[in-house]
């Protein structure tokens, strides 16, 4: 079975058909990540179709100055939601920084409740990678999963040290930067995303399907010097363990060890 960690299944618009189609014949377990709440509503709904898909709630940093003025009407979506995201911080795409104390309002407020709630939460850091280490120890997440890291090396470093996971995605196949940063993970912290089908898209103008991840899979595994089949092992096995002991997702370990 193969992790796809980091998706917006909701973007799929016509193709969602065959985007879940191919998620059920490759066998791909997919976070269904929320930019926002109309999102997480049409995410709830391809969810129903399919148990490969696990729909999450949370607000995209571009999305939190709309949503930091009515944050209470956010907590029963919270609350019935599994696991966060996405939520986080973006400080370099989103040039207007008078943006960024929202951002930091909603995101705070996301991970007092994945705090009190023990919940996993996925994570957008781009141009604040330092600000989010210091948030996730500041609330301590116990439950990490940092998508599309592309920061300095030493702040990763001190996000493996916190425990944080990382998913690789697609642009493992097209940035130096991104295999350096595919090599530095430790074998026990790495997932795969594809963050389609925006993800592929952002990169050269294909939409991005579900089967990417295989793609990501093996270019990873190139990287890193070993097998394809060892690394979607390794990948599945760390799932499981991130999952391992969460209330919320106990019911996953079903989906993702079929007898
Ligand atoms: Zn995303």
């Amino acid at each position: 079975m193969l992790i796809d960690a980091h998706v917006h299944i909701d973007k799929y618009g016509p193709d969602l058909n065959v985007a879940l189609q191919e998620i059920r014949t490759h066998q791909v377990f997919t976070i269904a990540v929320a930019m926002d709440v109309p999102s997480y509503e049409r995410s709830l709904e391809i969810g129903d179709e399919c148990d490969l898909v696990l729909p999450t709630f949370g607000i995209h940093p571009r999305r939190a100055p709309e949503y930091v003025v009515r944050l209470n009407e956010l907590s029963p979506l919270i609350d019935e939601s599994p696991a966060i995201g996405e939520i986080g911080l973006d400080f370099h795409w989103v040039k207007d920084s008078s943006q960024y104390p929202a951002q930091v309002k909603v995101l705070e407020y996301f991970l007092a409740a994945a705090r009190e709630q023990k919940k996993m939460v996925n994570l957008h850091t781009k141009g604040a990678e330092k600000k989010i280490l210091d948030l996730l120890e500041r609330y301590d997440i116990q439950r990490a999963i940092v998508h599309w890291y592309s920061g300095p090396l030493d702040i990763l470093r001190a996000l493996i040290q916190f425990g944080a996971y990382f998913t690789v995605g697609v642009e493992v196949s097209y940035s130096e930067t991104i295999q350096a940063i595919a090599r530095e993970i430790p074998d026990h912290l790495l997932l795969t995303e594809t963050d389609n089908p925006g993800g592929l898209k952002w990169l050269n103008n294909v939409a991005g399907m579900p089967k990417d991840v295989q793609n990501v899979v093996d270019v990873t595994a190139r990287v890193r010097n070993d097998s394809p089949a060892l690394r979607a092992r390794t990948i599945h096995q760390n799932f499981l363990r991130l999952i391992d002991a969460d209330p919320w997702l106990k019911g996953l370990r079903a989906v993702l060890s079929p007898s």
